[in-house]
């Protein structure tokens, strides 16, 4: 299947966010949006930002919160970055998201 997918353009970050696997109502710019992802014209001011006003910029919620960039890639379901396993669910490194863990997960 074709899923749609955006990425960080900053520089070395390697978040990447997924169209979920379950058709939901929503555009895919509206969940992005909700997961934490800013969309908007470059005028952001980050280091190793490109600096392209005529585009549309793609920053992932780990740099969006200063946290980025994402270097390395694991099972975050809105930035993909490495976890880590918290009381509290599957915490993200990076954009501090966190997943509950799932009952039925060790199914
Ligand atoms: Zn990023
Ligand atoms: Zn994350």
């Amino acid at each position: 299947m074709i899923r749609k997918t955006v990425t960080c353009d900053r520089e070395s970050c390697l978040a990447l966010y997924l169209e979920p696997r379950e058709p939901k109502d929503a555009q895919f710019e509206d969940m992005a949006l909700e997961a934490g992802w800013v969309l908007q014209p470059a005028a952001l001011a980050l280091p190793g930002y490109p600096a392209r006003p005529d585009v549309l910029a793609h920053l992932c919620p780990a740099c969006a919160a200063g946290r980025g960039p994402v270097r390395e890639r694991g099972a975050c379901p809105t930035c993909s970055g490495t976890t880590e396993d918290l009381e509290a669910g599957s915490t993200c490194h990076y954009c501090r998201k966190v997943a509950p863990h799932l009952a039925d997960e060790w199914c």
